[in-house]
C-alpha cells in the first residue's frame, strides 16, 4: 500500500534507538524526509547512517528534547514538520510515598509538556497547510497501570488527556492526533528493566526474559519495525479519519472485549 506521504517532513523525537527508530525507519522508506533528535550522537549518526544506506532521506539534531535548548534546536533543523513524533525516555519505577514535587515535575516535564510544547510549536503550521499528523509514543500503561511507575501513569495520562481534546479541535484541518501505546518490546528499555528484574531475583536474565514473553498472548516481544509500521500508517493520507484514538500494540497482553 502506497501511505502517500512520500515528500513530507517528520520530526520524530527520541528516535536513534527502539521504537523511535523503529518510526524513523519506516516513514523514511516512505520516502518521508526524516529529522530524528536523541542526546548521545554515536547512535544517533549510526542509525542515520543505517537509515541513509537504505535509500532514506535523514537529518540528525543532538540535544535532549526535554529542555527547551533541545526542542528550539529540533525545530530550528525541522522547521514546520508535517509529521510530529513525539516520544522520550520513560520515567523511573518507584514507590509513590518516595517520590518528591521534584520527581513529579521532571516526569511530567518529559512525558506530557515536552510533547505539548512541540504541539504548540507546530500545529499552526499544520493548520495552515490542512494537513498534519501527530503520533505520541506514550504506553499500554495509561490504559492499565502499573503501580510501580506512577509516574509514568500520571504523566502519560496527562498527554492523553489533553490531546483527546485537542484532536477534536483540529479534525476538521486535516490534523490527527492520535497514541500509539507500546506494551513489552523487544529494545534496550526492555532489556535493560529484565536485567534489573533477574539482578534483584538473582535469576539469570534470559530465563526472566522468557518467562515474561512466554506470559504474552503472542508469546513473545514486540519488534521495532512493527511499531514503525504501526506509526507510519497512522502518519498516511488513509488514516486522517483515525483520530483521538489510543492504539494499544501489546500482543493483547491487556485483557479487555475494547
Ligand atoms: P530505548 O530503546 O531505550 O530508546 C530510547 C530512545 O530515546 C533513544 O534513542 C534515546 O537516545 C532517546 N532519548 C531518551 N531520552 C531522551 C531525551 N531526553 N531527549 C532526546 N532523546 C532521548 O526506549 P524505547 O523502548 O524505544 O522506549 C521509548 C518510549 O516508549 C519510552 O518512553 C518508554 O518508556 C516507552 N515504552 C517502551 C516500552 C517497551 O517495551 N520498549 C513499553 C512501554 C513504554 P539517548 O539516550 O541518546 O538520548
Amino acid at each position: 500500500m502506497d501511505l502517500g506521504i512520500a515528500g513530507r517532513r517528520a520530526l520524530v523525537c527520541a528516535g536513534s534507538k527502539g521504537l523511535g527508530r523503529g518510526c524513523a525507519e519506516a516513514l523514511a522508506r516512505e520516502g518521508v524526509h526524516v529529522t530524528i533528535t536523541a542526546r548521545g550522537k554515536e547512535a544517533l549518526e549510526a542509525t542515520a547512517a543505517a537509515i541513509r544506506a537504505a535509500g532514506g532521506k535523514i537529518a540528525t539534531v543532538a540535544g535532549d528534547i526535554t529542555t527547551p535548548e533541545g526542542r528550539a534546536a529540533a525545530l530550528a533543523a525541522c522547521r514546520d514538520p508535517d509529521i510530529l513524533i513525539n516520544n522520550a525516555g520513560g520515567p523511573p519505577p518507584g514507590e509513590f510515598r518516595d517520590w518528591t514535587i521534584e520527581d513529579w515535575m521532571k516526569a511530567l516535564n518529559a512525558n506530557m509538556l515536552t510533547a505539548i510544547e512541540l504541539i504548540k510549536a507546530t500545529i499552526d503550521p499544520m493548520i495552515a497547510r490542512k494537513w498534519g499528523r501527530i503520533v505520541n509514543i506514550t504506553s499500554g500503561s495509561v490504559k492499565a497501570p502499573i503501580p510501580i511507575l506512577g509516574l509514568s501513569n500520571g504523566a502519560r495520562t496527562g498527554l492523553t488527556g489533553f490531546c483527546a481534546g485537542l484532536a477534536r479541535q483540529v479534525a476538521k484541518d486535516g490534523i490527527s492526533v492520535n497514541g500509539l501505546l507500546p506494551g513489552p518490546f523487544d529494545t534496550d528499555r526492555l532489556r535493560s528493566s529484565m536485567a534489573f528484574e533477574a539482578k534483584k531475583l538473582g535469576r539469570p536474565v534470559e530465563e526472566v526474559a522468557k518467562e515474561r514473553a512466554a506470559h504474552n498472548p503472542s508469546r513473545r516481544f514486540g519488534t521495532a519495525e512493527e511499531f514503525g509500521a504501526a506509526c507510519a500508517f497512522l502518519c498516511s493520507v488513509h488514516a486522517g479519519y483515525i483520530t483521538g484514538q489510543n492504539l494499544l500494540m501489546d500482543g493483547g497482553a491487556i485483557n479487555s472485549s475494547i
